[in-house]
């Protein structure tokens, strides 16, 4: 509780904005990798407080928006189609694939369980020796060492049911990605704390070399996100470009090096598709050949047409920065968290979702 109460402390948190307010003198745009960083400076209301001059715009980390729309077919047709347990955490279940979700495939009789931990997926698996189980592991390098760890816990106990639905992705190529868009246009980047929990921040070197910008390495309570906004502008002011980290209670710049053997003992890097942007190298894990056993794409033949996206859905240009959700012409009217376009509106990180429950940008000037 003492790092939540000190970091949500809000004598603190004017002391940070106002030095923000004497160091900024240019506009500069910057961009929060992660959609837990978007909501709390959302909910915070902190794109209110801050200058005229700091534009925030919001990235890709919401992993349940990235994860390809085929690949949420597939879960469901493994779902309906082939009788598995499918197991996912509960995030997923209310995004939209191309006909249904995986909640309307539930509601339909499929055996779709919410879980807390791959984990327990194994343990579903043994317990269910005559059903093929399913866990759907989606996410970023933040979750890829409990996805792997179940995969060696299930190959130890010689499980021959249990595989796993990957959609891994990796935040330095969609950084990479994003400065490469043409349209695109950010100063700084707020990198995500809990991913450089896991792996450090020693990658970020030759992106902040080879792009000319800051990367700082920040928290999700309003004083960490303030502060990392500080650390930006003051680099960017004085004409720096570094990686810095205002995450110091949980980050090191080697990372958790456990965590990272057992993602490679599982894991290979790999390219990636990422729902509303494109193919990207490199950008993601897929299953090593000596795990293909529980590689469920390998294991379930499963032939389905690739479907296309809603084409009123912007939320690429949204996760690369390039709008913001209120100007989506579906925000709010087509598109609501009832009845969700695209996955931003529906996941607990994403961009719209946060415009929506915690701004009334219908009535009120644009941030
Ligand atoms: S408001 Fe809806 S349709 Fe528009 S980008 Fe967000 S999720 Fe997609």
């Amino acid at each position: 509780m003492k790092y939540l109460t000190d970091y949500r402390n809000p004598e603190l948190a004017k002391k940070i904005l106002e030095e923000i307010k004497k160091t900024v003198t240019k506009s500069w745009t910057i961009m929060e990798v992660c959609g837990g960083q978007t909501h709390s400076l959302v909910k915070n209301g902190i794109l209110d407080v801050l200058p005229k001059e700091i534009t925030m715009v919001h990235g890709p980390g919401c992993p349940v928006c990235v994860t390809p729309l085929h690949l949420i077919d597939k879960a469901i047709y493994l779902a309906k189609e082939k009788g598995v347990i499918l197991c996912s955490f509960g995030d997923m279940l209310r995004v939209p694939g191309s006909k249904e979700s995986l909640l309307e495939a539930k509601a339909q009789g499929a055996d779709i369980r919410i879980l807390y931990s791959p984990l327990e997926a194994v343990q579903i698996a043994q317990q269910n020796p005559d059903k093929e189980v399913v866990f759907f592991a989606v996410g970023f390098e933040t979750t890829a060492p409990a996805n792997a760890l179940s995969v060696i816990h299930a190959k130890k106990l010689g499980l021959k049911n249990y595989s796993i639905l990957t959609s891994h992705v990796l935040v330095p190529p969609a950084i990479e990605n994003i400065m490469e868009d043409v349209d695109a246009h950010i100063d700084g980047f707020l990198a995500a704390g809990h991913v450089c929990t896991i792996m450090g921040y020693w990658e970020y070197y030759p992106l902040v070399e080879k792009f000319k910008i800051p990367i700082v390495v920040t928290g999700f309570e309003p004083v960490d996100i303030l502060q990392g906004i500080l650390m930006v502008v003051k680099q960017l002011e004085e004409g720096r470009y570094e990686v810095e980290n205002q995450y110091t209670r949980y980050v090191t710049e080697e990372g958790n090096q456990p965590a990272q053997d057992v993602i490679f003992q599982v894991f290979e890097i790999s390219d990636r598709v990422w729902r509303g942007m494109e193919n990207i190298p490199n950008s993601g894990y897929r299953i090593k050949d000596e795990f293909a056993e529980f590689d469920a794409i390998r294991k379930f033949d499963v032939q389905l047409e690739e479907a296309e996206e809603n084409p009123e859905c912007l939320a690429g240009e949204i996760m690369k920065g390039i709008i913001k959700p209120y100007q989506c012409p579906a925000f709010g009217k087509k598109c609501t968290p009832e009845n969700p376009l695209g996955a931003p509106m529906v996941s607990s990180e994403g961009a719209c979702a946060a415009y929506y429950h915690y701004t009334n940008v219908f009535s009120s000037p644009k941030k």
